[in-house]
């Protein structure tokens, strides 16, 4: 895959080495966040054991963004895109 939507990414909230976090453009719910890893993958059962501990950690990690910004999302549903 050359490009995609994830490419050019503004307003990152968070990162790691593998895996950024940001804000999802059209919230299902307020702090609907989006983890998304910076290799090219087609979902989350492609990550390597790597990612899937980067984007966890990440998950971890805007869960506690949100609470000190205390936004309380309904959900956490959507962690890979
Ligand atoms: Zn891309």
């Amino acid at each position: 895959m050359d490009k995609c939507v994830f490419c050019n990414l503004d307003e990152v909230i968070l990162e790691n080495r593998l895996a950024w976090a940001k804000y999802d453009k059209y919230p299902v719910t307020p702090g609907h966040m989006l983890i998304i890893s910076k290799r090219h993958i087609a979902d989350f059962f492609a990550a390597t054991t790597e990612e899937r501990q980067a984007i966890n950690a990440l998950l971890d990690e805007a869960r506690q963004w949100l609470f000190h910004a205390k936004i309380f999302p309904l959900k956490l549903s959507r962690y890979f895109t």
